[in-house]
């Protein structure tokens, strides 16, 4: 008998997260599988549900779109949270670009659209994802991206203080897709945080490396805090162009995710193509 979570039987294991597993579940009721991510409530130190969780959950259960995981619900044990998830099955977007070395400008557009329309549909909702990386994105059985956690970091820690905290300490010590004022501990706001680490997971695709690497937190933080970084020789003066409105470290100039998805580049081709013109 395999052991149960409310209407769930849990089964094999999907994968291992920062605070414990992803398990893949099944509910009779319903005649559907699911995913469900347990963690370890001491693991992520807290005590109990704060009414601000609560309240971003069922803002999170609201949110459905084609190109984020949903958000079934959320239980708890005495000493654990159970998050139910759609099961997705194409395996992590990651994974592919490190068989594929790194993507065409096709590919890369095709998936960068879908982030972008996915991301932007729950920043409208006022949700923020502020933990986007290709470890976070993964693909359905159609090969389509489904941005995973979203929303999620803010189960983890309540203030901003705690926050920053565990962002540093989710990325497992190397923050390399956080913003400049993450890092600064500065007031930020997520959806503009989103939109860097995006400018960071199009250079990842394109690349096949990071922007910002290096083997000190320290020289990490100060490259970040600088936007120091180079372009590969393969790198088109269009996307250079959308890039450098994308890696700005002051964010009250940076690109918001509207305006990126009005660049050039962004509108060529692939699923959310402009035809106008
Ligand atoms: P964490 O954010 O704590 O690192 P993840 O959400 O990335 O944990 O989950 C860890 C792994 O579990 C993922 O890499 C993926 O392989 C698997 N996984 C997570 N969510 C799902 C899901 N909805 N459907 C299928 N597999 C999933
Ligand atoms: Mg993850």
């Amino acid at each position: 008998m395999p052991k149960k979570v409310g209407k769930y039987s849990i089964h094999r294991t999907l994968g291992e997260g920062t605070f414990g597993k992803v398990k893949k579940a099944y509910s009779e009721e319903d005649g559907e599988w699911v995913a469900i991510k347990v963690l370890d409530k001491e693991k992520i130190q807290r005590q109990n549900m704060g009414s601000q969780v609560k309240k971003e959950i069922s803002i999170m259960k609201l949110v459905r779109h084609p190109h984020v995981v949903q958000l079934k619900e959320v239980l708890a044990s005495r000493t654990k949270i159970f998050i139910v998830l759609e099961l997705v099955t194409g395996g992590e977007l990651f994974d592919k670009i490190v068989s594929e070395g790194r993507f065409k400008e096709k590919s890369a557009r095709f998936y960068f659209q879908q982030l972008c329309v996915g991301t932007e549909y729950c920043h409208r909702q006022g949700v923020c994802h502020r933990d986007l990386k290709p470890e976070n994105l993964l693909l359905d059985d159609q090969g389509n991206l489904k941005i995973s956690d979203f929303g999620l970091s803010a189960l983890y820690e309540q203030d901003a203080e705690a926050d920053r905290q565990s962002l540093l300490h989710t990325t497992c010590g190397t923050p390399n897709y956080v913003a400049p004022e993450v890092l600064a501990d500065q007031g930020y706001d997520g959806s503009l945080a989103d939109t860097w680490s995006i400018g960071v997971i199009l250079y990842v695709f394109l690349a096949g490396f990071l922007p910002f690497d290096e083997p000190t937190m320290a020289a990490l933080f100060r490259k970040i805090q600088k936007a120091d970084f180079t372009y590969p020789s393969w790198f088109t003066p269009e996307v250079k162009d959308l890039l450098s409105k994308i890696l700005v470290v002051d964010h009250t100039k940076r690109y918001t995710i509207r305006q990126i998805m009005e660049h050039p580049w962004w509108r060529k081709d692939g699923p959310y193509a402009d035809c106008s013109d």
